[in-house]
């Protein structure tokens, strides 16, 4: 295929304020809408690696020493500019992802939350002073660590990346970015956004590739520190990595959320809340719910949710997966659980999209009668499938829940007070929601799972990033002469 018919021109390395191709190796990238190629990635390793932090150590030298008040004026800028290019942005998403244009609209709206806690963090993180003994202070400020680096994964190609961007950069940081290399275009797009609000050169860097430039990041001595977010398998390899060469990691994980449902919860609510949480961006996100475990009589919810399920149709209001591996992965999944006896009660399998024929779809899909044991409902599917477990009493359910070695998110649907109280207390996650799908903490609270959903301390976004992204220095100061000395001053 000649370069032309490609959508989007070659995709690049953006270094120093420029868009630059040097290593041979290209990727495809294809629409996981209709499979066609739309682009092609650069497959970047070391040598393209250190022109990026050469770059961004240059940058760090000045950018360090504005205040914040003036870093934070080119992020009102740059969150006017995401709002400006809104449809643009969700376009770039829904083609190179596969999401449907409203989810990827609600991708970019996020991205401009993200921004806006960002702009408010001048607020947030003035130092302290104190008088420790007469005329001796002690004063505590947040410093920037210097280079960091920011891995992203494919199924939020424009939001997760504005996780990190806005503020490790707006709290003094130069940032090298690796995004998924099967979604390289939103950041790509993202880079000229940022320059046109106003970025020095060098303070934000894009190098593309996969496993290979990831490597070279977690053993680069002068980057200080790496956010991850992927697949536990991947963040996994990328916390030890990164630990050992002596860097500060945060590393987010997949997940597998648990919905329990009381037969007390109302119906209708519940019902259509769990078919969006399981559907939502084709099940492909971590929030999603993956397994619900039906406590009790619950036969009219499952039957409302079936109804509700039969409603979302691929390629009208659900999205493509990723590519056609994971479609047969997720279509896998669903075989072998009805081989081992699980009742299909919605099955999407073996789905078309008329004048797409070459997309991934997966249709909406609901078992039930899945036993904790199945894969199914143990691993992560990452596709709009549900699976119901059945439990007799709510010890049993939550037992199910903490039994996962994931720990992302966790949800209860009750009209009791109570029990939902209970659920809450004794859930084995990061993220509980009470009658809510997709518990995502809005800005300023934290977003960041449990067990092998994050491994790290802190989480990626809100008010504890503040603690990841920067180091505290610490001054203790005497100008009175007369000042009482003891042994600590
Ligand atoms: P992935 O782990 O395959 O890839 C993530 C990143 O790691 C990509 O940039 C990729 O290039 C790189 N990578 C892949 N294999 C590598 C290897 N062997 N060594 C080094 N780097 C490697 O994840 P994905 O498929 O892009 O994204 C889906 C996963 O991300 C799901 O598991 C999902 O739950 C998870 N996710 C988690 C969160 C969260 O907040 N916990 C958010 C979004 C996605």
């Amino acid at each position: 295929m000649g370069m032309s018919k490609i959508r989007f021109p070659e995709t690049k390395n953006f270094i120093n304020g420029k868009f630059e191709l040097i290593g041979e190796h290209l990727m495809d990238v294809f629409s996981p809408l209709n499979g066609k190629i739309i682009s092609t990635v650069p497959l970047s390793g070391r040598y393209e690696l250190e022109k990026a932090v050469e770059a961004a150590s240059i940058a760090f030298t000045s950018w360090s020493t504005t205040t914040i008040k003036e870093r934070v004026q080119i992020f009102f800028k740059y969150r006017d500019l995401l709002q400006q290019h809104r449809e643009e942005l969700a376009e770039i998403v829904h083609i190179e992802n596969g999401k449907m244009i409203g989810e990827a609209i609600a991708e970019v709206d996020k991205s401009i939350e993200l921004t806006e806690f960002a702009c408010s963090l001048p607020q947030l993180i003035s130092g302290e002073i104190m008088e420790v003994s007469r005329g001796v202070e002690c004063r505590e400020e947040r410093v920037p660590l210097g280079v960091v680096a920011s891995i992203s994964p494919f199924n939020f190609p424009n939001m997760v990346p504005n996780w990190t961007i806005p503020n490790a950069i707006a709290l003094g940081n130069c940032m090298i970015f690796k995004p998924s290399e099967h979604v390289p275009l939103s950041v790509k797009r993202l880079a000229e956004l940022l320059k046109e609000a106003g970025l020095p050169d060098g303070v934000f860097n894009v190098v593309n590739g996969a496993q290979e430039i990831v490597e070279a990041i977690c053993d680069h001595p002068k980057i200080e520190a790496i956010s991850f977010v992927g697949s536990t398998k991947v963040a996994k390899i990328v916390y030890k990595r990164a630990t050992s060469s002596l860097k500060r990691c945060v590393a987010l994980g997949g997940a597998k959320n648990h919905l329990l449902v009381l037969p007390d919860a109302n119906m209708k609510m519940s019902a259509s809340d769990i078919a969006a949480s399981m559907s939502g961006c084709a099940g492909q996100r971590c929030m999603a719910a993956s397994a619900m475990v039906g406590v009790g009589e619950i036969d009219h919810i499952v039957d409302q949710l079936c109804e509700e399920v039969r409603k979302i149709i691929p390629g009208d209001n659900l999205g493509s997966v990723i590519s056609k591996e994971a479609k047969d992965r997720i279509e896998r999944y669903i075989t072998e659980a009805e081989k081992l006896g699980a009742k299909i009660l919605v099955d999407g399998r073996n789905v078309t999209v008329k004048g797409k024929e070459g997309g991934y779809y997966v249709g909406p899909t609901v078992i039930d009668f899945v036993k904790p044991e199945m894969a199914i409902a143990k691993e992560e599917v990452f596709g709009p499938v549900l699976s119901i477990m059945r439990t007799d009493t709510l010890d049993e359910a939550i037992a199910i829940e903490n039994s996962s070695n994931y720990g992302n998110a966790a949800a209860v649907f009750t009209q009791s007070g109570g029990l939902a109280r209970y659920v809450m207390e004794k859930a084995n996650a990061g993220m509980v929601g009470v009658n809510i799908g997709v518990p995502v903490p809005r800005e300023p609270f934290s977003f960041g799972g449990w067990n092998e959903s994050k491994f790290g301390v802190g989480d990626i976004t809100g008010k504890t990033s503040i603690d990841f992204w920067t180091k505290i220095k610490k001054t203790t100061t005497k100008w009175n002469a007369e000042a009482k000395t003891n042994w600590m001053s």
